[in-house]
């Protein structure tokens, strides 16, 4: 497996844990607030610039002594059917593994969750679970993928590992009461993440235009969330 790119070392994107993170190529939704839009090729169509997984071992292998865990993200990484391999090396060399995620491929999800070969999983949840509004703020969808997401949700729900669901709160998509539905719906969930919608680059450039809400409108969102999960944070991207 290769990956698009790599951030050496985080102490962000795997809460309590030094991290390094890995991104994959490819994602089969196109959001329009998306900021990885160079790493939406076709994940088949390797770039010149991409790092074997050869490469990423012997990174691993030298800095393991002061790292506690590998971030996998996107893209989307389940669109990679030699993602459990990968993850199993990554485990093998006693490393912590949180993988990002936007749900659609539910039988991978449950298949990593089987065999034990996660510790986090941080989903996205566009848009309340409605067609019309996630098709919106994903770009495009299908019915099998919006079938999927409801699915990963309810499996995730139930996972015995560490569980974010999170949304990237752009005005243009979302009313509060749409991301109060949103929390409605995970009721229970260990922790809600409302980002920060960031709008200095995106894979639509009509919304490099648009206002994201300003820092008291995402500290009211979360108030209007916290009644149902246990846990809300606002994240700047
Ligand atoms: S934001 Fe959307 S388009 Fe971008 S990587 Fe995530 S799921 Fe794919």
């Amino acid at each position: 497996m290769n990956f698009a790119g790599m951030i050496n070392q985080s102490l962000l994107d795997y809460p309590g844990e030094i991290a390094t993170v890995l991104f994959t190529r490819g994602c089969n939704f196109a959001c329009p607030f998306c900021h990885n839009g160079h790493l939406l090729l076709k994940f088949n169509r390797a770039q010149r610039e991409d790092i074997e997984m050869a490469e990423v071992i012997e990174f691993l292998q030298e800095r393991k002594s002061f790292l506690d865990a590998v971030v996998i993200s996107g893209g989307e990484p389940t669109l990679h059917h030699d993602l459990p391999e990968a993850i199993r090396i990554f485990k093998n060399m006693g490393l912590l593994v949180k993988l990002d995620t936007n749900g659609t491929n539910v039988d991978m999800l449950s298949r990593l969750l089987d065999e034990k070969l996660l510790d986090y999983t941080a989903m996205d949840i566009k848009a309340p679970l409605d067609f019309k509004k996630y098709q919106q703020a994903c770009g495009r969808l299908t019915n099998a993928e919006f079938f999927n997401v409801r699915a990963a949700i309810n499996l995730l729900q139930q996972a015995e590992i560490k569980v974010e669901f999170r949304t990237t709160v752009v005005p243009e998509l979302h009313t509060f009461g749409d991301i109060e539905v949103i929390a409605r719906y995970i009721e229970g969930a260990e922790v809600y993440s409302l980002q920060q919608f960031n709008p200095s680059s995106t894979l639509d450039s009509a919304y490099q235009s648009c206002l994201p809400y300003s820092k008291e409108e995402m500290q009211e969102l979360s108030l209007r969330c916290a009644p149902y999960v246990k846990e809300v944070r606002v994240v700047n991207i």
